[in-house]
């Protein structure tokens, strides 16, 4: 588990955070996300990849990716950002897919273009001096998506942490002051046309106020609009290890299935609800319950598509019964709210059906064949 160990940088002994500070760094992207909503989001130096698996939650994200040096730290829980049962049984609204590739922040790939936010969360101070050189003409220069986040440790912070010699994690290769983080940030804003704002997580205890937070970071918003041509890179060189598109209502697949689920509970309820008018009536001795059905079924030979007549000017809205088979007109189905929202159009609605369910000749009308229910009902009713 390289989890414990890369997360040393949390303070041990006079200082603790809590939530824990790698937590807080998670929360703080999770607002950044939330206020800004990005739709494609790469994660860099993604490790175990929590951070990408709480974003997957984040419903304006449609494309996650993450990236990282080591290929068997981000498989140890790589199966987490499978989609889950609860997703194929209610797909949602927007699309997701999440990536995950091998391979270094020091080289241009152009899966890598196109991004709304780049987080790279404890990264930079990873870096081999070869690999942070080429690192701002990379992220900056190449991905150069709108907004930016890097965090790294404040080294005016580890004397409150005991345990900390040297730095706060032997792969470390360097760890900066405040100075130093702000000069190296401003330097690149300013090279590749960004603002730079910085904010810190976990403050110093009140005596200890002037060494600033134990985690700094910088905010990068990119100025203008990416003018032109992204610049010419068109060799893959990040090897795929993962690919998960989740199922979604806009794909036409998972719309159909619960569009046809939809339509079916509705017309199965609405049938019921007849059934059970009916033998109420013929209960209380009734005798006209079937009078108008040949009527009404034979309009269903005509144009009743209409979906802007209204209830009283079109008795058709309203579903009936004739001999067994209870017929729902599609215009009542469309006027359910729910079935209105999956399909839009009524046109949608008969495509998405037809096909799928049992339609009158004239295709305006679904047809539920009531024998089963009819003997259910009898069982319930204990006749
Ligand atoms: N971002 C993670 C988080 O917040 O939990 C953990 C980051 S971990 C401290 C640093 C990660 O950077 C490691 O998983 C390491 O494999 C990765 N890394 C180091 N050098 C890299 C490089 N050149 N390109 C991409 N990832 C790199």
């Amino acid at each position: 588990m390289m989890d414990e160990k890369l997360r040393k940088d949390e303070p041990a002994r006079t200082v603790k955070f809590s939530p824990p500070l790698y937590k807080q760094r998670y929360q703080f992207i999770k607002q950044l996300v939330s206020k800004h909503k990005p739709k494609k989001v790469a994660d860099l130096g993604c490790a175990d990849c929590r951070l990408l698996w709480m974003l997957k939650f984040c419903n304006c994200i449609e494309m996650l990716v993450g990236l990282d040096i080591s290929e068997d730290v981000m498989k140890e829980n790589m199966h987490k950002l499978y989609p889950l049962p609860g997703d194929y049984l209610q797909p949602s609204e927007r699309s997701l897919t999440v990536i995950l590739h091998q391979g270094s922040v020091a080289q241009k790939d152009p899966c890598m273009l196109g991004f709304d936010m780049v987080t790279c969360i404890e990264l930079i101070e990873h870096l081999e001096v070869k690999e942070l050189e080429k690192f701002p003409e990379v992220v900056f220069g190449f991905m150069s998506p709108a907004m930016i986040v890097i965090t790294t440790p404040n080294s005016e912070f580890n004397p409150l942490l005991p345990t900390v010699t040297l730095f706060r994690h032997p792969d470390h290769k360097f760890e900066w002051n405040r100075a130093q983080f702000q000069n190296w940030a401003l330097d690149a804003a300013a090279r590749y046309d960004y603002t730079v704002e910085f904010t810190g997580l976990g403050a110093p205890p009140l005596e200890e106020d002037g060494v600033g937070f134990c985690t700094q970071i910088g905010v990068f918003v990119r100025k203008s609009l990416k003018n032109g041509e992204p610049e010419k890179c068109k060799e893959h060189v990040y090897k795929p290890i993962f690919k998960a598109v989740y199922p979604s209502l806009q794909d036409e697949k998972y719309l159909q299935t619960a569009v046809v689920n939809e339509v079916v509970r509705t017309s199965q309820t609405i049938a019921r609800r007849l059934l059970v008018n009916r033998k109420s009536k013929i209960k209380k001795g009734c005798n006209d319950v079937e009078t108008d059905c040949p009527f009404l079924a034979s309009c269903f030979l005509k144009d009743v598509k209409d979906p802007s007549r209204t209830k009283a000017d079109n008795p058709l809205m309203e579903p009936f019964i004739n001999g067994q088979t209870v017929f729902v007109p599609l215009a009542k189905i469309f006027s359910i709210p729910k079935v209105k929202q999956l399909c839009g159009t009524s046109e949608t609605l008969s495509k998405l059906i037809t096909g799928k369910v049992a339609l009158s000749n004239d295709g305006s009308a679904l047809l539920i064949d009531t024998e089963y229910e009819n003997e259910e009902l009898e069982l319930y009713n204990g006749l």
